[in-house]
């Protein structure tokens, strides 16, 4: 399923995130903060790769 990060993703007890999250709709990483989101997608879009001081910021980095 491809969310729109403009839209926020109200986290349904996942893993106990019950605040808004943000998706990049290229990389598909999930953000807390809505403008690393949007800094991701301008990258994503203009590099098509990622940025890594970027994409430490995602849900998904911070898990691990
Ligand atoms: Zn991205």
């Amino acid at each position: 399923m491809i969310y729109k990060f403009e839209r926020p993703l109200i986290g349904d007890n996942m893993e106990g995130y019950s605040q808004k999250l943000y998706q990049c709709p290229i990389c598909k990483l999930y953000y807390k903060n809505e403008e690393m989101a949007k800094k991701c997608r301008a990258w994503c879009s203009k590099h098509s790769s990622c940025n890594l001081a970027i994409t430490k910021y995602s849900i998904e980095r911070m898990k691990n």
